[in-house]
C-alpha cells in the first residue's frame, strides 16, 4: 500500500486531486475552527493505483507518494 502524504500548509482545498483520482483516494476535510478551511486528506490510500496524476494536477505541489516497500519477517 502506497503513502499518501499531503502538506496540509500548501494545500488549498482546490479539489483537484479529488476530482481527478480514478480510485477515489481523497476525501474533503472542513476544519471548523479555522474560518471553515477546506483541505483533502489521503482517507483510501490503499485504493491508490500509483498513477500519480494526482501529483500532476496539484497546483501547490503538496502531494507526495512513496511506495511502500514490503519486507518478511
Ligand atoms: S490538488 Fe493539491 S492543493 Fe488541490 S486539494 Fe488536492 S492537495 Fe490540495
Ligand atoms: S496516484 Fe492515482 S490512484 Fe493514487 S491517489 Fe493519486 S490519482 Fe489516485
Amino acid at each position: 500500500m502506497p503513502e499518501i502524504i499531503i502538506d496540509l500548509e500548501k494545500c488549498n482545498g482546490c479539489g483537484k486531486c479529488r476530482e481527478i483520482c480514478p480510485k477515489y483516494v481523497f476525501k474533503k476535510i472542513i476544519f471548523n475552527n479555522d474560518n471553515k478551511k477546506i483541505k483533502y486528506i489521503p482517507k483510501w490510500s490503499d485504493r491508490c493505483l500509483l498513477c500519480t496524476m494526482c501529483i500532476g494536477v496539484c497546483p501547490k505541489k503538496a502531494i507526495l507518494i512513496k511506495k511502500k516497500k514490503f519486507t518478511s519477517k
